[in-house]
C-alpha cells in the first residue's frame, strides 16, 4: 500500500473476493488445535500446491462475521498486522460459513515469550521496541479508521520463534469502522463550524485502543496489571471502579528503576476520561516511542513476575476481556447533548436574550 511520510496508509487497500469453491480443493485441514476463541477453534491447515503452513479460523456466516472479515482484510497490508491469505465462503455441516486462511503465527502470544526468557532479564528498550510495534498497527488502523477495540495480551502474537519475528495484531472480531455515515457528519455544504460530538463518538471508539495500550505497556514494565479486581474472574464491582477512578500505582520495588518518561506515558494512555487520552499520532511521536534507542536499558523484574504469577495469568487476562467488553458497551451509551441540554455559555446567553 502507498504511505505517506509518516507511514499513514493514504486509503485503506480493498477487501478481497471470496472464494466459493471448497477450501479443502486448496488446502489440507488438520485437526491440529493452533487456539480456543469465542468462537471456536483456529486450526492448523497446509496449502496444497505448496505445503506452507496456514492457520484456519471458521466462522458462522452473519453481519457480525462478514464485518469481521472485511475490516481485518482492509487492514492486512500492515507489516504489525497478522495477514489474510484468503477467505472461503462455504458450506459446513450444512452451515454456511467464512473460513479465514492467515499466515500461521507460530512464536505464540506476547506475554508467554517473556515469561519464557531464560536469565537474560527483559529491558525497559525492549518494552520500547515492542509497544513501537502495537503502535504501529494501531496508528494503521486508526488512520483508515478503524478502532479495534480489543486490543489485548491473547490478540498479540509472535509470528515465527525465531530472534527476528514480528509481533502482529490479531482478532477483528469487535473492531468498528469509526467513520460515520449520516448526513450530519457528510454534509454536503461546508460547515463553518460543526463540533466534535456532531461527528460522531468515535474518538470513544479510537481511545478504547489507546487505553489497551496503556495496560499492556504496564504489564510489559513489571509484570502484573494496574488494575487488580477483588476475586478474579469476571470483572468485580471493585475492578470496575478502580477503572472508572484511574486508580493504580507504580508500587516499590518493581517500579523503582523504571524511568519518569515510561510512567509519565501511562498516565496519559490511562486516564478515565476517554477524551483526555493520547491519540495514537501522539503516542506515536512520544520521544519513549520514536527515540527508543535512547531509552535505558534497565533490567525489569517483568520476566520473573509472570514466573511467579503463572496461575493468576488466566484471570488477568478475563480482567481485561470484560474491562474491554464494558468499556464497549459504556461508549456506546455516551450520549449526545440535545440543544435543550446544552449548557454552553453562548447558547445560554443567546437562550436569556430571547426570552427577554
Ligand atoms: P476468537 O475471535 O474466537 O477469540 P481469535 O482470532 O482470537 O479467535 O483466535 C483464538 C486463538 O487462536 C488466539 O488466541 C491464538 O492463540 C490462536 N490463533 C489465532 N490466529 C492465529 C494465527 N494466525 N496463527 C496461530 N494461532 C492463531
Amino acid at each position: 500500500m502507498l504511505s505517506n511520510a509518516q507511514n499513514q496508509p493514504l486509503f485503506p487497500s480493498p477487501a478481497g473476493q471470496m472464494k466459493k469453491n471448497s477450501i479443502t480443493e486448496d488446502y489440507t485441514v488438520t485437526s491440529q488445535v493452533l487456539g480456543l476463541g469465542i468462537n471456536g477453534k483456529v486450526l492448523e491447515i497446509f496449502q496444497k500446491k505448496t505445503g506452507d503452513k496456514y492457520a484456519l479460523k471458521m466462522l458462522q456466516d452473519c453481519v457480525k462475521a462478514r464485518r469481521e472479515v472485511e475490516l481485518h482484510w482492509r487492514a492486512s497490508s500492515c507489516a504489525n498486522i497478522v495477514r489474510i491469505i484468503d477467505v472461503y465462503e462455504n458450506l459446513y455441516q450444512g452451515k454456511k460459513c467464512l473460513l479465514i486462511v492467515m499466515e500461521c503465527m507460530d512464536g505464540g502470544e506476547l506475554f508467554s515469550r517473556i515469561q519464557e526468557r531464560g536469565d537474560q532479564a527483559f529491558t525497559e528498550r525492549e518494552a520500547s521496541d515492542i509497544m513501537k510495534s502495537i503502535g504501529e498497527a494501531i496508528q494503521f488502523l486508526h488512520a483508515i479508521n478503524i478502532a479495534h477495540r480489543d486490543v489485548k495480551p491473547e490478540n498479540l502474537l509472535y509470528s515465527s520463534k525465531r530472534q527476528n519475528t514480528l509481533l502482529k495484531l490479531t482478532d477483528f472480531g469487535f473492531a468498528k469502522e469509526t467513520t460515520s455515515h449520516n448526513s450530519l457528519a457528510t454534509p454536503c455544504y461546508t460547515p463553518y463550524y460543526v463540533a466534535p460530538e456532531v461527528l460522531g463518538p468515535e474518538k470513544y471508539d479510537k481511545s478504547c485502543d489507546m487505553w489497551s495500550l496503556g495496560v499492556i505497556m504496564y504489564i510489559l514494565l513489571c509484570g502484573f496489571p494496574p488494575f487488580y479486581s477483588d476475586h478474579g474472574l469476571a470483572i468485580s464491582p471493585g475492578m470496575k471502579r478502580r477503572i472508572r477512578m484511574g486508580f493504580y500505582e507504580f508500587p516499590y520495588p518493581e517500579w523503582s528503576d523504571v524511568s519518569e518518561e515510561a510512567k509519565e506515558l501511562i498516565k496519559t494512555l490511562l486516564k478515565t476520561e476517554p477524551t483526555e487520552r493520547m491519540t495514537i499520532t501522539e503516542f506515536m511521536n512520544h520521544p519513549w516511542i520514536n527515540q527508543s534507542m535512547e531509552v535505558p536499558q534497565t533490567p525489569l523484574h517483568t520476566s520473573r513476575v509472570l514466573k511467579e504469577e503463572k496461575d493468576a495469568w488466566e484471570d488477568i487476562k478475563e480482567e481485561m476481556t470484560s474491562a474491554l467488553a464494558t468499556m464497549r458497551v459504556d461508549y456506546e451509551q455516551i450520549k449526545i447533548k440535545t440543544i435543550e441540554d446544552s449548557t454552553n455559555p453562548l447558547l445560554t446567553k443567546r437562550r436569556k436574550k430571547t426570552n427577554n
